[in-house]
């Protein structure tokens, strides 16, 4: 890997991370990757709302930007109004900060470059670094598939082929092979229009390049038809929880009782269930997912945020037989060290939302997934997984069926298929990672693309 430390070059960079699990994670471990290279300077301008840990970066300097939303409860319904809220609020804050960066730069002899790295949900941050001349970089932490199905969509509305009928679902939209009509991100017009602004950014303050966690050969051509469509270089360096150590990143404490649970398991027995960190369910559904898993007679560790089944502080809604029938072969946590369980021995499925984030961490374990998708591009991950990669079920939540589908993950042949299948992934991922591969020179390129700014 190449080092830039003695090119003598140095540059300060702030990245903006948002507020969410899955976004401030690849945003940390971007940072410590560039960090690592001994040429940047890096600053952390987050909101107040679910702040990261500094003591565990102590190599970053952190900047709280006052954002009013503590507290908000970020469920879908009110996402939009949450997102917009803290890019409002905390436009001002970040805009002064930079402006004392930038004085403080003119009264430096050895002057650096200042360069913006942000989130595509802390749009404001675009806004703020044209107005005051800087280059700025987005950090799309969603799947590269998302935004084309994403641009689509208007187009779809005025040939009256959006929302679409039900009969009509299942069908692929030949512009976008192989999602269909149903993997389409969104089907609400006010929340498409203020993520129009997130995924095109802003017209007047275009980014000067954009970086993707993702990897060329598993999402070619949705980056084809970013390429196509956009200007401006792209970087795909997925997938960043993998380039380098990190420590962890967690708002929530992780409970790390399940790894000697796993350590007690036989190999491959254990399907693993996380909805990742926003996901709501409702109690008919959860009650189903317990049942389901309770009937397949299989070993598993699931993790129930608590607040996350509407109406329940956290696993009240399960009936008194089934805690005494999970006590057997189940474990439930709060959250857990999710890498570190994907990479355990002991597990042999992953049941998942299927956000962009547990996606990649399932594929790069080689573990194959049962698929239940909510919001966003999860229903396009779903797709990837299932149809593409075919190393994942999409399943319906009722107990009958969740039965029948871990036991086809862990027990059946097509099980085994699938996880042949994506240990085939898991190894193309290595090969991208390695010197040479493409993540690896995407990295490189990336970072002389900003020392060049
Ligand atoms: N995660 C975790 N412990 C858990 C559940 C999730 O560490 O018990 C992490 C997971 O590893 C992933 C992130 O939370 O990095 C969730 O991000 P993702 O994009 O999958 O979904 P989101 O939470 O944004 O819906």
């Amino acid at each position: 890997m190449a080092d830039h430390g003695g090119s003598g070059r140095r540059c300060q960079l702030v990245l903006i991370a948002s507020p969410l699990q899955g976004h401030m994670t690849p945003m940390l471990q971007l940072g410590t990757y560039l960090h690592s290279k001994g040429c940047f300077s890096i600053t952390i301008a987050h909101s107040e709302f679910n702040s990261p840990d500094p003591s565990k970066h102590p190599d970053f300097h952190f900047q709280p930007l006052p954002d009013n939303v503590s507290g908000t409860d970020i469920v879908c319904a009110s996402f939009i109004h949450f997102v917009q809220t803290y890019n409002n609020n905390c436009k001002p804050h970040f805009q002064g900060h930079l402006i004392k960066i930038i004085n403080e730069q003119k009264d430096k002899s050895n002057k650096e470059s200042i360069v913006i790295i942000h989130d595509h949900l802390m749009f404001f941050a675009a806004s703020v670094a044209s107005e005051l001349g800087l280059p700025n970089i987005i950090l799309r932490s969603s799947s590269a598939a998302f935004y084309p199905a994403f641009m689509i969509i208007p187009k779809l509305h005025q040939q009256g082929r959006y929302p679409a009928q039900d009969s009509s679902l299942q069908d692929i939209v030949p512009e976008l092979h192989p999602f269909r009509y149903m993997d389409l991100p969104y089907n609400n017009r006010p929340v498409e229009e203020t993520l129009r602004k997130i995924t095109m950014s802003t017209p007047n303050s275009p980014p000067s390049a954009s970086i993707y966690n993702t990897l060329e050969f598993l999402e070619e051509s949705a980056l084809t038809e970013i390429r196509d469509h956009y200007q401006g270089p792209i970087f795909t360096i997925g997938p960043l929880h993998k380039i380098i150590p990190t420590p962890s990143t967690s708002f929530l404490e992780e409970d790390m009782s399940c790894i000697s649970w796993l350590n007690k398991q036989a190999p491959k027995s254990v399907v693993y269930v996380s909805l990742g960190s926003l996901a709501h369910v409702d109690e008919k559904v959860s009650t189903e997912m317990a049942w389901g898993l309770a009937n397949s007679n299989q070993q598993f560790l699931w993790v129930i945020r608590p607040g996350s089944v509407h109406g329940f502080e956290w696993i009240e809604f399960l009936p008194e037989g089934l805690v005494a029938k999970f006590k057997k072969r189940g474990l439930i946590v709060k959250w857990a060290p999710q890498k570190e369980v994907l990479a355990h021995n002991a597990v042999g499925g992953f049941w998942s939302h299927c956000g962009w984030n547990s996606t990649l961490e399932g594929v790069c374990e080689g573990v194959p997934m049962l698929c239940q998708p909510f919001v966003a591009d999860q229903q396009l991950n779903a797709r990837y997984l299932s149809y593409v990669w075919k190393m994942g079920i999409e399943i319906v939540v009722e107990r009958g069926e969740i039965k029948g589908a871990i036991k086809r993950l862990l027990v059946d042949e097509e099980g085994k298929k699938m996880r042949g299948k994506a240990m085939e992934i898991q190894e193309k991922i290595k090969i991208a990672l390695s010197h040479g591969g493409s993540s690896q020179n995407s990295l490189i390129d990336l970072v002389d693309f900003i020392l060049s700014m």
